[in-house]
């Protein structure tokens, strides 16, 4: 018999939940991770006792009630709603796209004027089945608010024309013809009480965890000791590349602490517009109401992911998708080894949908 039953890569919201359900159906497992601390892209650091979304702000949202029931059981979440509002140049506007957002660009006042207005910018393009970002913009918001509020935020975020991304990105915002200036349309949303990290050592309680470990330098020895593997990293990393490497987005965080108690009024602001250079800015004590006398804010730059950066976001263009779905056809074949999460799966998952996946694999066991 192995030592472990499962060893974990990567102690993300993948891997810990994994790690946690295992470990309440009575399986051994040891969970490790690369990096010096815990929690992958979820964890904080805390400054000036400000939990800081060290690598981007983290929002949970979700509809499902078994999803939000598990969360719960492990850390209690409090009641933040993002509203985060867009800068250009100089302007205000609310998001996601919605009354207020029109009513400040055009003057409507009524969902019928809004809905005239943009049903104007869309015939006057002639799209019918949008092919792309741009049009897939345009054809649900019009024009105006296309370059007023997407262009150039996309185009910074994924360094990319707007032409040449996939269509689906830009279908995660939501847009409503109503006052309501939440993100998310979901029933459930929050922030874990007290931060992340609690949410990830919630998850990883009691279990066997090793930080600063790297599975590739190691990997022989890895294999040997668990009978199975969850693998969390990148999918091409894991075959060594032999297809080609898969691209990734990845953001620099230039954060501050500011001698000031609010700076900003709100938890983000999007910097829509393309001459300035960052794409958002975060105010971190707003996530959980802070009332500390001192302030934290990240300016976020996005950039090309290279190796010693952290991947972020999978660029899911028709060369990369296609890239991936080699790797996909070999990690089919593998019996013990299991591919979970943002990196692993190519995908831009958000962290309700990774936590209904393991919920869902361990529903029968
Ligand atoms: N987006 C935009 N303007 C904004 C905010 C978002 O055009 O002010 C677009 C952009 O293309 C982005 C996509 O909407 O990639 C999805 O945004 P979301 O907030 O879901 O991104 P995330 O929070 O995952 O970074």
């Amino acid at each position: 018999m192995r030592r472990y039953h499962y060893l974990i890569i990567g102690s993300g919201l993948y891997g810990s939940t994994f790690a946690c359900k295992a470990k309440q159906q009575g399986k051994r497992c040891l969970v490790i991770d690369k990096r010096s601390h815990l929690g992958g892209n979820l964890y904080c650091d805390n400054m000036e006792n400000i939990n800081v979304h060290k690598y981007g702000p983290h929002i949970f949202h979700t509809s499902n009630k078994k999803v939000w029931s598990f969360v719960n059981s492990i850390v209690e979440f409090n009641h933040f709603r993002y509203y985060p509002l867009a800068n250009y140049k100089g302007k205000l506007y609310n998001l996601p796209f919605n009354m207020n957002t029109f009513y400040a660009l055009w003057g409507v006042k009524t969902p019928e004027e809004a809905q005239a207005k943009i049903e104007e910018q869309r015939k006057k393009s002639g799209i019918t089945e949008p092919k792309n970002l741009e049009e897939q913009a345009i054809s649900l918001v019009g024009k105006d608010i296309y370059e007023i509020l997407i262009k150039g935020y996309t185009e910074k975020q994924w360094g990319r024309k707007c032409t040449d991304l996939p269509a689906f990105i830009i279908k995660r915002l939501p847009v409503r013809f109503t006052f309501n200036n939440n993100y998310y349309n979901d029933i459930y949303q929050g922030i874990p009480v007290g931060g992340y990290n609690k949410l990830i050592n919630g998850l990883l309680s009691g279990i066997e965890t090793g930080c600063n470990t790297d599975f590739f330098e190691n990997r022989e020895y890895f294999e040997s000791i668990a009978d199975k593997i969850v693998f969390t990293g990148k999918i091409d990393e894991f075959y060594g590349y032999r297809f080609g490497k898969l691209e990734y987005r990845t953001v620099n965080f230039e954060t501050e602490v500011l001698d000031c108690e609010n700076y900003q009024g709100t938890a983000a602001v999007n910097y829509t517009e393309k001459e300035v250079p960052y794409t958002r800015i975060i105010e971190h004590k707003h996530f959980e109401f802070g009332t500390q006398p001192k302030t934290v804010i990240s300016r976020e730059y996005s950039s090309e992911w290279k190796d010693g950066s952290e991947p972020m976001y999978p660029i899911n263009d028709e060369r990369n998708n296609s890239l991936y779905r080699q790797y996909k056809e070999l990690a089919d074949k593998e019996t013990n080894v299991i591919f979970g999460g943002r990196l692993a799966e190519y995908k831009y998952y958000d962290m309700d949908k990774i936590v209904e996946q393991v919920l869902n694999l361990f529903q029968y066991e």
